[in-house]
Order: structure tokens, then C-alpha cells, then sequence
């Protein structure tokens, strides 16, 4: 396996995508991804050590103690690969935009909040996933509902 031969490629964060190349083509790609899942450090099974920490905080449920822990180990690996910005880290991580840069910088406003919401809505996202999605917790889902449908109301 390339990963015995070349052990450093695939704990050097510079080389992950190639890396990633590699596992992409060995056929333990399935078994090592799932046994990597706690690993701080290396390539297995094609993901990333920034992978494993979007999981762990997707796994997290808003109310969790550990969300905010999860959150900064996100950012503290997204920025140690170049990606600083609430959009960089957005396209590294795949998590929405919004969440990343309410929790980054407080930037978001409620406007923002309800476009995402309502867009997220209209994709038949119920109100959890919503919250899963965007790592808005009940209550901020719920009340950007009620701007929303006030606003509807408003303007019918
Ligand atoms: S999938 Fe696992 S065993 Fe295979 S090359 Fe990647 S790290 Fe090595």
C-alpha cells in the first residue's frame, strides 16, 4: 500500500488531496475510512482529518455541549489549510455559508437568515434538518418561521 510505503504524503496536510488520490484507488478505501473515524491526524480512507471534524460537528445536535468545540476544531483545521474566511471555509466544509459566518463573525443579519431558511423550506427541509443544516438551534429556526410568515402575510 502506497500509505506503508509513504507514510509521510498522507499526514503532510499540504499533500491530502493527493493523498486522497491514492485511497481513491485501494481497495481497503471502505474499511479504512471507517476506521480512521476518530483519528486526529492522516488521511484514511480518502478523508481528511477537516472531514472527520465536519462530521463530528454535524453529528452534534444544537444543544450539544460539544458543538462549540466541534465548531472551533473546524475552523482551526480549515485555516491551517489556507481557508480563513466564512466563504472559504463554507467551500472547504460544505457547511452553509450562513452558519459558518454567524458563527465566525456574528455577520449574519436576519435578512440573511430568513433567505436561508426560507430557501432551505422550499427545498422540503423540515424545521430540524434546517437546524442540522445550517447549525441554527430550534428556537432561531422557529423564529426565523415566524418572520417569514408574518412577512408573507404582510405582503399578501
Ligand atoms: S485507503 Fe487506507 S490503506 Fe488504502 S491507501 Fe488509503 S490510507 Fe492506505
Amino acid at each position: 500500500m502506497s500509505c506503508q510505503s509513504n507514510p509521510d504524503m498522507f499526514f503532510d496536510p499540504t499533500r491530502e488531496a493527493e493523498a486522497a488520490t491514492v485511497c481513491a484507488g485501494c481497495p481497503l478505501v471502505d474499511g479504512c475510512r471507517i476506521k480512521g473515524q476518530a483519528e486526529e491526524y492522516g488521511v484514511w480512507g480518502g478523508s481528511t482529518p477537516l472531514d472527520r471534524a465536519v462530521a463530528r460537528f454535524k453529528a452534534t445536535t444544537p444543544a450539544s455541549r460539544f458543538r462549540v468545540h466541534a465548531f472551533t476544531t473546524v475552523v482551526e483545521l480549515a485555516a491551517e489549510r489556507g481557508h480563513e474566511t466564512p466563504a472559504q471555509v463554507a467551500a472547504a466544509t460544505g457547511l452553509a455559508y450562513w452558519a459558518v459566518a454567524k458563527r465566525m463573525e456574528g455577520s449574519h443579519t436576519y435578512a440573511e437568515m430568513d433567505a436561508e431558511v426560507s430557501t432551505l423550506r422550499a427545498d422540503g427541509l423540515t424545521l430540524a434538518e434546517i437546524g442540522r443544516r445550517t447549525g441554527y438551534d430550534r428556537n432561531q429556526v422557529y423564529r426565523a418561521v415566524n418572520r417569514i410568515t408574518q412577512a408573507a402575510g404582510m405582503a399578501a
